[in-house]
This record gives C-alpha cells, sequence and structure tokens, in this order.
C-alpha cells in the first residue's frame, strides 16, 4: 500500500494535478488537509477551487476557464456505488456553475494514479490527449483523433497506447464543434448537461487516458469494510413503493411508468406534465430494445445501466449502453414521438457525437414549437418537416446540432441562445432555467420539486430536482426524519406552504453523494441515510465524523455554489420557472387538476431564501462561508 506524505490523512491520495496545456507544464500539488474536511471532495472541492481560481466574468469557452475533475472520497474505495467522478467547470450553456457527474472506473483510476483531482487550464495548440499513468504524465498530438466519434476514440486512443486497460474520457464531434451542450464520454456513459465537453474541446483536449496502481489508504479497513457490506445489504432489501421505481428491475425507463400518471413527466415542450403512454412505451422499450443490465462499475449491486439495441428497421441500432430515462423520455414525450426505436437511436446518436440528449431532445421541441407558431418557416429548417412527433426529422436534427449544420448551428447554442437569435417571442417557448433546458420532470407533479428545479445551481437538472421529487409524490424521507424533515406522507405535494425549511435540508443531503463520490441510487428508499454516510467517512478518514457535520458540509458547498453564480450575475428572478410551467397543462391526466399550477413561486421562493439564510429580496446569501 502506497501512503501519501500527509500523516495521517487517510481516505485521500492528498494530491492535486494541475495541467497547464499553454504551457505544456505539469505539476503536482498537495492538498490542504483542513480544506478536505471542510469541502471533501467531488462538486465540494471543485466549487472551492473554481471560487477562487476563477474571476468573475471569463469566457467558459476561452483558455481561462478550468475544467477540474473530481472525486469523492469513496471514489474507487468499494463503498456502495463508489465508482463515481464529477467535473466543474464554468458552463459555456449555462454562463454560470456547471457540473456534470459518470459512474465508472475512471475516477478509481484517477485515484490508483494517486490524484484526488486533476486541473486543466489554458489551451493547447494542437488537438491532444492527455495520459496519466501513476507518476508519468504525457500531453500528447492527437490530430489523429479529430473528427472521430466518441467509441472510436476510445478505441484509438487504448489501441495507441497498447493496453486495454487505461480508462478513457472523450469528447465527440460536438465537443470539437463547441456544441454548448456536448459531454465528456466514459463509453457510453455521459458527464453530461452543462457543456464539459465544450469546455475540452475549447481546449484542444479531446481524450484523457488514465492508469494508476496504488491504492486508497483507509484508516480503519475491517469497520469501513463492514459498514460498507452493511449499505450494500441495505440497498438489496430497499422497497420501493411505486411501479418502475426498482432500477435493478427496469433500470431508469422504468420511471416512465411513474413519471407519466404523477405528473412528472414534461410532454410536447412542456405544454403537458402527462401523456397516458409512458407505460406503453416502456414495456415497448423491455421487449424491443433491452438487451441486459450493465453496471456502471465493477462490483454495483443496484445495476440500473443496460445494454440496448434496434434490432433491424428504419433505426437500427447497435447495442450500447444507453436509453436513460431522461433520453428515452427526450426523444418521446418531449417531442411527441412514439417511435421507441427512434428515440433509441437518437440517444446512440448523442453518445457518439458526444451530446447531451436531455437538451438535444429539448433543443429539438422548442423547434418544433416554433415550427408551429410561424417562428421558423420550412427554408430556415434546411427544408425540413418540424411538425410534432416527426421521427426522422428528430434524428435529422441531432446530426445538425452535433455538426453546426444549418439550423443545427442555430440550435447547437441551446435554447435560451437559439430564441434570442430567432426572435419573435420564441423565448416563450424556451424552457429553462438558468440557461439550462428542462430535464424530463416537471414542476407541476408538486411544489418541492419545483423550489428545487427553480434554486438548482445548475438550472433546471435532472439530479437536482430529484430530491423535491423523491419527496413530493414518492414519499421517501431520505433518512432525514431524525434531522427535522416531516414525513413525506404527512405532506400534500401540492400545497405551495411550508415547503422552504424540507427543500433546503433535502438539498444539504442530496448533494452529499456528488461530494463523497458516490452513486445516489444508493440513498433512496433510505438504503445509504446521512447516518451511514458519516459512519463510511469515519471510518475511512479516521476522522470522527456525524450526519450533522455531513449536512453542513452540504450547506457549505451548496452555498458556495451560489456565490460562484452570484459573483457571475444570478440573482431572485434566475431562481424563476418558465411561465409555461406554472400553468395548468394544456391536455393530459392534469388538464383540470387546478392543484398543479404554481400560484405563487414568489412566496414559495421567499420561503426558501429564508431557510438558506439568503436575501429575500435577492437571493444573495447574507453570509458567505468558505
Ligand atoms: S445504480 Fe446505476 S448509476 Fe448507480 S452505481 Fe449502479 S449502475 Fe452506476
Amino acid at each position: 500500500m502506497r501512503f501519501n506524505s500527509y500523516v495521517h490523512l487517510f481516505g485521500y491520495t492528498g494530491k492535486l494535478l494541475r495541467i497547464d496545456l499553454s504551457k505544456e507544464k505539469v505539476s503536482v500539488e498537495e492538498i490542504n488537509h483542513e480544506l478536505l474536511r471542510k469541502f471533501m471532495g467531488g462538486v465540494g472541492y471543485g466549487a472551492k477551487l473554481l471560487y477562487d481560481e476563477l474571476p468573475a466574468g471569463v469566457d467558459p469557452l476561452g483558455p481561462e476557464n478550468k475544467i477540474v475533475f473530481t472525486t469523492g472520497p469513496l471514489t474507487g474505495t468499494g463503498a456502495p456505488g463508489s465508482g463515481f467522478f464529477e467535473v466543474c467547470f464554468k458552463s459555456p450553456l449555462t454562463g454560470v456553475w456547471g457540473e456534470s457527474r459518470s459512474g465508472g472506473e475512471w475516477g478509481k483510476a484517477l485515484r490508483k494514479a494517486e490524484y484526488d483531482f486533476l486541473v486543466i487550464e489554458g489551451k493547447a495548440k494542437e488537438p491532444s490527449c492527455l495520459v496519466i499513468h501513476d507518476n508519468k504524465v504525457k500531453i500528447m498530438p492527437a490530430e489523429k483523433l479529430a473528427g472521430k466519434t466518441t467509441s472510436q476514440k476510445d478505441k484509438i486512443v487504448k489501441e495507441d497506447l497498447k493496453d486495454e486497460d487505461f480508462e478513457v474520457v472523450t469528447i465527440g464531434p460536438g465537443g470539437e464543434n463547441l456544441v454548448r451542450f456536448a459531454n465528456v464520454m466514459l463509453g457510453g456513459r455521459a458527464a453530461g448537461r452543462c457543456g464539459a465537453g465544450a469546455v475540452m474541446g475549447s481546449k484542444n483536449l479531446l481524450a484523457i487516458a488514465v492508469k494508476g496502481s496504488g491504492d486508497i489508504p483507509i484508516a480503519n479497513p475491517d469497520g469501513f469494510s463492514a459498514v460498507c457490506k452493511e449499505g450494500y445489504q441495505k440497498a438489496l432489501a430497499q422497497t420501493p413503493t411505486e411501479e418502475g421505481m426498482s432500477f435493478t428491475e427496469t433500470g431508469t425507463p422504468g420511471y416512465m411508468m411513474t413519471a407519466d400518471p404523477k405528473g412528472d413527466w414534461p410532454t410536447k415542450n412542456s405544454r403537458s406534465n402527462s401523456w397516458g403512454k409512458g407505460k406503453e412505451f416502456y414495456d415497448r422499450f423491455k421487449s424491443s430494445n433491452f438487451v441486459k443490465p450493465n453496471p456502471c462499475y465493477r462490483g454495483c449491486v443496484l445495476r440500473c445501466g443496460r445494454i440496448v439495441k434496434v434490432e433491424s428497421g428504419k433505426w437500427q441500432t447497435p447495442q450500447h449502453e444507453g436509453a436513460e430515462y431522461e433520453t428515452i423520455s427526450a426523444f418521446t414525450a418531449f417531442v411527441m414521438n412514439e417511435d421507441v426505436d427512434a428515440a433509441v437511436h437518437a440517444g446512440y446518436l448523442c453518445n457518439e457525437y458526444g451530446i447531451d440528449t436531455i437538451s438535444a431532445g429539448a433543443t429539438i421541441a422548442f423547434a418544433m414549437d416554433c415550427y408551429e407558431n410561424g417562428f421558423i418557416s420550412k427554408e430556415e429548417a434546411d427544408g425540413l418537416d418540424l411538425t410534432w412527433g416527426n421521427a426522422e426529422t428528430m434524428v435529422e436534427l441531432v446530426k445538425k446540432i452535433a455538426n453546426r449544420d444549418g439550423i443545427g448551428h442555430i440550435l447547437s447554442e441551446g435554447v435560451r441562445r437559439a430564441s434570442q437569435k430567432i426572435g419573435k417571442g420564441s423565448d416563450k417557448l424556451a424552457i429553462h432555467v438558468k440557461g439550462l433546458e428542462t430535464a424530463a420532470h416537471d414542476a407541476r407533479s408538486g411544489k418541492l420539486q419545483a423550489i428545487t428545479y427553480g434554486t438548482g445551481n445548475r438550472g433546471m437538472c435532472h439530479t437536482h430536482a430529484a430530491e423535491g421529487i423523491v419527496y413530493d409524490h414518492v414519499k421517501m424521507d431520505l433518512g432525514l426524519i431524525p434531522y427535522g424533515i416531516p414525513d413525506p406522507h404527512t405532506i400534500d405535494r401540492f400545497a405551495e406552504e411550508n415547503k422552504g425549511k424540507i427543500a433546503k435540508m433535502l438539498q444539504d443531503f442530496e448533494i452529499l453523494p456528488d461530494i463523497l463520490g458516490i452513486c445516489r441510487f444508493y440513498t433512496y428508499f433510505n438504503a445509504l441515510d446521512v447516518g451511514d454516510l458519516a459512519k463510511m467517512i469515519s471510518s475511512l478518514t479516521g476522522w470522527d465524523i456525524d450526519g450533522g457535520e455531513l449536512l453542513a458540509v452540504g450547506e457549505r458547498v451548496y452555498n458556495l455554489q451560489r456565490m460562484f453564480n452570484v459573483r457571475e450575475g444570478i440573482r431572485k428572478s434566475d431562481d424563476m420557472l418558465p411561465e409555461r410551467c406554472l400553468k395548468l397543462p394544456e391536455f393530459g391526466k392534469y388538464a383540470s387538476v387546478k392543484e398543479c399550477e404554481i400560484k405563487d413561486q414568489v412566496r414559495m421562493l421567499e420561503e426558501y431564501y429564508e431557510a438558506r439564510g439568503w436575501d429575500k429580496e435577492t437571493g444573495v446569501p447574507l453570509e458567505r462561508e468558505t
């Protein structure tokens, strides 16, 4: 076992690797031990680093932006869900805090190479690939990778290194073309949403290959192993209360069966929150497209991931890892497409081009809405028929967006910028918060979700809306009742009052997986509560940490990300949901359910700000703690 140079620093390698691509300089820094206890890792340490090192106003696609690959103390340790790494940066899509995450073996490999964090700055003078093999770090010219898809790049890098054991993240043509919602890809897994792939592309960095041979030092190996074993047992004993909520059984696409009847399924560019076709689509997906479960890292017992295919026909698609709930929903309900094969195919193309499936689907839905409203003509759409549900057009637009071709050039900017270019009042059809397009969840399914959707630091995202969703209508308390949260069964999901404190506590808890480097699915159904996480961190690091201290870390990180955003000009108005998402759905199960409307969003926000200690008028944190 290899130990870091900090005496008694367990659970970390204690090292940060910094690459300046402009100067072709590689340096290794030792990490301040006290900062680790305050910010721990993942999006926490990433927020601290970017808040300190990025001045306000930097161009997200300029060499002065930095992209930080972070791991958490639990990444790669064998703890439940411990395959996760996070990417932190200023987002080219939103202009504010950007974060993306992926499960897999890459984060573990980085830690085995003896680095907790990787900071990349500057811009390479030519297309490049970064290779990290323990303490040997090289910036390699990689012209041959240019223009290749993500799977082609992965293959070429491994062939060139003559070693299949390297873990490789890549960007696709979307990232090279600076599509503002381009992803960093790890095989078929995406670190998506905020444009991390475009930031890598702007730096001429097309791939990062990592391999290491070290171990993470554990303070109390027997204790850690026992608490992890208990965590896995609890995860396996999860008892989902809703159809489609067992991700082991149905994968995430099963959630279509819950989302649709609960009004959590944005349909036709959010004109409705239900369509009545969720179960039918899932059944078709299960019988025609699903091949087998595929865990993102070795050892996951929940195994939500899946290999899928389209066997034959117009949308024939090879076996690949893909077709998340979000992806299938974005390419069906968002755009009114009823061809599930086409949705699977569109998701596959997005992965190969390295662009975000959710933002791609949402942007295509926006374009179809513009077409219906006469804001985009057939001629302006390169002759395409943008009628709702046109699967051929949907697939064509994915390609055009990735290549910035024709109308794809405008759409590759995301809905906010696209609506500014199109004008004619099309901003009313641009469904986003802070510039991030809606995910496949709908604020009209519950008022806690309305708050978590609006106040999410990266915008209208699917991960940080989830804490509201799981409490509102799935009725999970996430083990927070001992910390003061009311039993969700006693709370009316449609009531607008007294939700601020609950939203704050849910957010402070559900940011912890992203800080600690684990999968949030392990925290659902009370499988791993904050007390379990505290026990894991204590036995791993030797620190004496309880649930209260961990929740305080969550709050600190949430506030620091907010301060990052405030410095970029974010205020109360940026936490407001699009007007369409506040109103009675135009059709579907909830079209006459008045309670699902959001009547007083301002009051809900002010109650939330009060719980957070933020100024009620502006949404600015009153005390800055770092
Ligand atoms: S539940 Fe899914 S995302 Fe989470 S660790 Fe397992 S395979 Fe990965």
